[in-house]
């Protein structure tokens, strides 16, 4: 488990990134919250799954940036 410092989620209809509305402060809430097949929205309002793939973490760990948002 690492301390997560940011999480930004991809919205592929905006192309962009923002911040993701998640109060998620380690890896492992991250993990299981990524499992759990919730969405989440975009500022627009889109909605964006809730997998790690369209997710960027940065965490005392590194972090990571799934496949998805290249
Ligand atoms: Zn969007």
């Amino acid at each position: 488990m690492a301390k997560i410092n940011s999480i930004d989620v991809y919205c592929k209809i905006c192309k962009t990134w923002s911040q993701a509305p998640l109060f998620i402060r380690d890896t492992e809430t991250f993990a299981s919250m990524v499992a759990s097949g919730n969405t989440t929205n975009c500022p627009k309002g889109h909605i964006i799954n809730s997998n790690k793939e369209n997710f960027r973490v940065r965490s005392d760990d590194g972090g990571f940036r799934g496949n998805d948002t290249f």
